[in-house]
């Protein structure tokens, strides 16, 4: 099984209570199912047969995580417990236990691997995914800050590449759409490609390594594009809140936002009561709000309840997936850092 290369997750986490108070889903839903002592202790019962993919409520409690990997990177020996989750979720598809919602979003997911790149010049390319596409705001913010470093990148859109596949418990989907998108990258002759959304980011940072997929060209976020090209910045930002990404935080450990928010001047708040959480509100699990949209309004309460001054504070997150949930459901003045970078040009 997927899971067994996770024994150190599975053998310690189970009787440790260390980060419950990190698990995004066991705060607003106040349920010891959903920290990772006793999802690691779910674990460790498939083995002793005390539990097994036949139970519906395990399968809804692996599918309702939101996999910000917060635990694993504040946990003293970083035990895995998010690479745990998602190894359990193949586990379960190759079971065939999938929840019918969850096959129905990946059989889309997968028709959608489809991508074009528009007719223009040049190595660079910007991959304008489904997320961040669904944000008018986001993109003009993109188009002024390309605009602003003399850059014009070709455009490529397009579905999945492979994250929400993997995510959902599909990888041999994942694999075939990632190997499909590098493919389709070397044709194009990309030789770097920016990225606006995090999750998009990771797939071609960690999870194709891990499939064994070469990525064709160079992955950078805008922020360390822009950067790297000196652009000067007119107006300093100001005071923000910027909430941690859970893909650049506690997946890559990348500080990008943060040299950022320093290159733009910014006066960065705390936020909340501590700075361990996610308040990304699942944007690790891709598309939790597809899954269970209550589940995300209630992660964006939970943000809004910590915020200083609800309808005034500027939230600034990297992923348009958090703006998103942020906005519609914790009604908050929420911004991506392109957005930020954009009014300050
Ligand atoms: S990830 Fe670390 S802190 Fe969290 S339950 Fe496992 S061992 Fe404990």
């Amino acid at each position: 099984m997927h899971i067994d290369k996770f024994e150190d997750a599975i053998m310690n986490c189970r009787f440790c209570f260390m980060c419950r108070h990190l698990s995004a889903i066991g705060n607003v839903r106040f349920t010891e199912v959903d920290t990772p002592r006793i999802r690691a202790a779910m674990m460790y019962g498939l083995r002793t047969g005390t539990n097994s993919f036949d139970d519906e409520d395990f399968i809804d409690a692996l599918y309702r995580q939101d996999l910000s990997a917060c635990c694993v990177h504040h946990c003293v020996n970083h035990y895995d417990e998010n690479g745990l989750a998602l190894a359990a979720r193949a586990d379960v598809v190759e079971a065939g236990k999938a929840p019918e919602a969850v096959k129905k979003l990946a059989a889309k997911y997968e028709k959608s691997a489809e991508w074009t790149i528009d007719g223009g010049k040049g190595d660079v390319a910007w991959f304008l995914d489904e997320t961040t596409a669904a944000d008018k705001d986001v993109v003009a913010a993109v188009k002024k800050l390309f605009a602003a470093a003399k850059v014009t990148p070709r455009i490529i859109t397009g579905g999945c590449i492979g994250k929400v596949l993997k995510v959902l418990g599909y990888l041999p989907e994942a694999k075939a759409t990632a190997e499909k998108f590098a493919a389709f990258l070397k044709d194009a002759g990309v030789k770097t490609l920016i990225v606006t959304n995090p999750a998009a980011a990771n797939a071609l940072k960690q999870d194709y390594p891990e499939f064994g997929v070469e990525v064709p060209c160079k992955v950078q976020c805008l922020s360390g594009f822009l950067m790297g090209k000196g652009l000067k910045f007119k107006k300093a930002a100001g005071e923000v809140y910027a909430l941690a990404d859970d893909f650049q935080r506690n997946y890559e450990g990348c500080g990008c936002m943060y040299k950022m928010l320093d290159y733009l001047k910014a006066d960065n708040k705390p936020f909340g009561t501590n700075d361990e959480e996610s308040y990304c509100c699942g944007e690790g699990a891709v598309v939790l709000d597809k899954l269970n949209p209550d589940l995300v309004k209630a992660l964006a309460e939970y943000v809004a309840a910590r915020a200083d001054n609800p309808k005034k504070d500027c939230i600034v997150v990297a992923s348009p997936y958090t703006k998103k949930a942020l906005v519609k459901y914790g009604k908050l003045k929420a911004i991506t850092l392109d957005e930020l970078a954009a009014s300050c040009l």
